[in-house]
């Protein structure tokens, strides 16, 4: 399907922070997947937790893995939708690099350390990661990518840090920067964004079932109770009755699993194909002033809602998960006063990095951000080896 007139363009880009020429083969969409992938915070990814602790069994998801199966899924609803594939691969590859390690309990105590200090949160941790703390290039920050790859990767934003943002932006002729404008106008981002939204979600509901009984932790049983997955597993058991046996529960699962993802793609290039005719954006401009295009169909939501409240309940509150968070939550705790008391104890070159940022924020300020951005950088694994460093104390063995 050729590139529609509401997908965002290349040839069109409202630019980077920093001017560059063109590559001689690679669109600038490209460029910016390519160095998503090979930047430090990506190669992270592998090592941090999802929602299991990263060394808690081989085959479940890791922040990484997560991140392919949302660009495998949103390239494939852009494709039908002619919306721009890399640009949605970008978007997807690096929307999760500002995970702190063990997964929310991570990103919750180290939200809680940094109350004095402006907060944590992942998802503007991720901009800062491509914007500021990627050293790559010899002249400039970060990975200076595309305002689309950044507008993507902002997905959410309270008023404060998108005015924060705002002046931080460079005032370009080509009108490039003004990334956290959105927030303040209450307007869209681009389709390409809006997609990377909802094929994150997708991922994740399907990829939870599968890792959550994986771990014993939910059933199949169980999920008969969510009306959606049970809807695909009945059909998959009528299909397929050799399926039936409990020998086969694991192609049971997939097979359901399988047939509940494609679904909900169909239902999302439906549902957002009906809202692209109506709404006939003639270009970018026109889908973000236009309310958000791509979407479940109504009924689609509502089952969305469901199976994610079930995950929630079953699978994310589940004692045995709640009882390694607390572990997790207890270890950045204990990093981030190490830290506060001694920065020098941090890898050399973040303690002389709050200098820099002292230009902007008293000292405690710039100390605290740093030893975040320190914490948020790392691997579960090199969490647990620098707390028992410090500490002495061996957690989640
Ligand atoms: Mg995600």
């Amino acid at each position: 399907m050729p590139l529609a007139v509401y997908a965002s363009d290349p040839a069109r880009s409202r630019g980077r922070r920093h001017a560059e020429p063109p590559a001689p083969t690679r669109s600038d969409f490209q460029r910016d997947r390519d160095r998503v992938i090979h930047c430090s915070a990506f190669r992270r990814l592998v090592y941090k937790t999802q929602v299991f602790l990263n060394h808690e069994g081989d085959l479940f998801r890791t922040r990484l893995t997560h991140s392919l199966e949302v660009a495998q899924l949103g390239r494939s609803i852009a494709r039908a939708l002619g919306l721009h594939e890399d640009l949605v691969e970008a978007i997807a590859l690096s929307h999760d690099l500002g995970h702190t390690p063990f997964g929310h309990a991570g990103q919750d105590a180290l939200n809680d350390c940094m109350a004095d200090f402006g907060g944590f949160e992942h998802n503007l941790q991720s901009l800062r990661i491509v914007d500021q703390l990627e050293e790559r290039y010899p002249d400039f920050d970060g990975l200076n990518l595309t305002f689309e790859t950044r507008e993507g990767i902002l997905k959410h934003c309270a008023h404060k840090s998108a005015l924060l943002i705002e002046a931080g932006e460079p005032v370009h002729a080509d009108g490039g920067g003004d990334v956290g404008r959105r927030f303040l106008e209450r307007t869209q981002p681009s389709l390409e964004a809006q997609l990377c939204n909802l094929a994150d979600e997708i991922a994740y509901n399907a990829h939870d079932i599968d890792d959550g009984v994986r771990s014993g932790l939910i059933t199949i049983e169980q999920l008969e109770s969510v009306s959606l997955f049970k809807q695909y597993l009945d059909q998959t058991r009528l299909r397929h009755p050799h399926l039936g046996d409990t020998s086969q529960d694991r192609r049971l699962l997939y097979e359901s699993i399988r047939q509940m993802l494609s679904a909900q793609v169909y239902d999302v290039i439906d549902a957002t194909g009906r809202q692209l005719l109506n709404t006939a954006p003639e270009d970018v401009r026109a889908v973000r002033a236009a309310p958000a295009l791509v979407q479940f169909s109504e009924p689609m939501r509502r089952a969305s809602i469901e199976l994610k409240q079930f995950l929630l309940r079953n699978l994310y509150r589940h004692p045995q998960v709640m009882a390694t968070t607390n572990q997790a939550r207890r270890m950045v705790r204990d990093l981030f006063i190490a830290y506060m008391d001694a920065p020098r104890s941090m890898q050399p070159g973040f303690a002389a990095r709050s200098e820099a940022l002292r230009q902007n924020l008293d000292e405690l300020q710039a100390r605290a951000r740093v030893v975040a951005d320190f914490i948020a950088g790392m691997t579960d694994r090199f969490a647990m080896r620098e707390h028992e460093r410090i500490t002495g104390e061996r957690l989640l063995t």
